[in-house]
């Protein structure tokens, strides 16, 4: 149980890979909050944890979401030791040439608003709690925070972006918050493109997705949630009290070969 009597903050905890950390940080002996979307997700979800989880319905690209999600992790579970950045969306693979400018604005806003904007904002809502019990933050990346090809333009600058918000906050917030990434490669999950990108892209069913995936890495796997869940454990965990500013890549390799 390296988990034992932690609480955690996940958003985007109610599907893919956010749903695959927060079920094994449960059986880690942790209780769980998730931000969600979809009512109906979130209650599934419920329904399997009962009391070790908490659902909140919110949006992380608005401030106050992240700051009541928070507060209700400590009215219900006394205090916040992990903030897990999590929450995304996608662009589709969608090209910078075909898209008009005002698709491309829109995209901007929608796309950088959840995976950027909502990753600062997690972040300094969950800030206050997390120095009262030298927590730390873990942030969602990707393959696309290191290479090209894992998305288009949007998908690949926010999750550049992102690691120059971790790298920053493991330097401003040392000595007392640890704060890392895991950088999962492609896995087979219902990451959703957004609205203003949908008439740019093309849908692609599971085969070819998981054989898309397979051929990229060297370890050729089509990555499932489920496979990225341990190095969570470990950032999230005390067994990791000297590591920050680091990020896990979960990725079949991709450093081996790039994308
Ligand atoms: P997913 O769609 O199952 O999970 C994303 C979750 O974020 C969903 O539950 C969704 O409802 C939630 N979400 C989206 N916008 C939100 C908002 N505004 N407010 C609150 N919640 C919101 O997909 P996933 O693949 O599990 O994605 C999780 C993270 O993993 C994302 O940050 C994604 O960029 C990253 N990632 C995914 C892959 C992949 O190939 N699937 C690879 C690398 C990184």
């Amino acid at each position: 149980m390296l988990l034992k009597d932690k609480v955690v903050l996940i958003t985007g905890g109610a599907s893919g890979i956010g749903a695959a950390v927060t079920r094994r940080f449960i059986q880690e002996g942790a209780k769980v909050s998730i931000i969600g979307r979809s009512l109906e997700t979130l209650e599934q979800m419920k329904e399997e944890f009962n009391d070790n989880l908490l659902i909140i319905q919110g949006d992380v690209s608005k401030y106050e979401d992240n700051e009541r999600a928070v507060k209700a992790t400590v009215e219900q579970f006394g205090k916040l030791d992990v903030f897990i950045a999590n929450a995304g969306v996608f662009d589709g693979f969608a090209k910078f040439a075909d898209v008009t400018p005002d698709a491309l604005s829109d995209a901007y806003d929608y796309l950088l608003n959840i995976n950027v904007k909502g990753s600062f904002f997690g972040a300094k809502a969950a800030l206050e709690e997390l120095q009262k019990t030298n927590g730390n933050i873990i942030f969602t990346v990707s393959g696309a925070s290191f290479y090209p090809d894992g998305g288009g333009v949007w998908y690949t600058a926010s999750k550049h972006a992102q690691i120059g918000l971790m790298r920053q906050l493991a330097f401003e917030l040392a000595p007392t918050i640890r704060v890392n990434a895991v950088a999962p490669g492609g896995t087979l999950t219902a990451l959703t493109v957004i609205p203003p990108l949908r008439t740019f892209t093309k849908s692609v069913d599971n085969d070819t997705k998981a054989s898309n995936i397979k051929r990229r890495n060297p370890l050729q796997l089509a990555q499932m949630p489920e496979d990225h869940v341990a190095a969570y454990v470990l950032l999230a965990s005390d067994q990791s009290r000297a590591i920050t500013g680091e990020v896990i890549s979960s990725d079949g390799g991709l450093s081996v070969r790039g994308l």
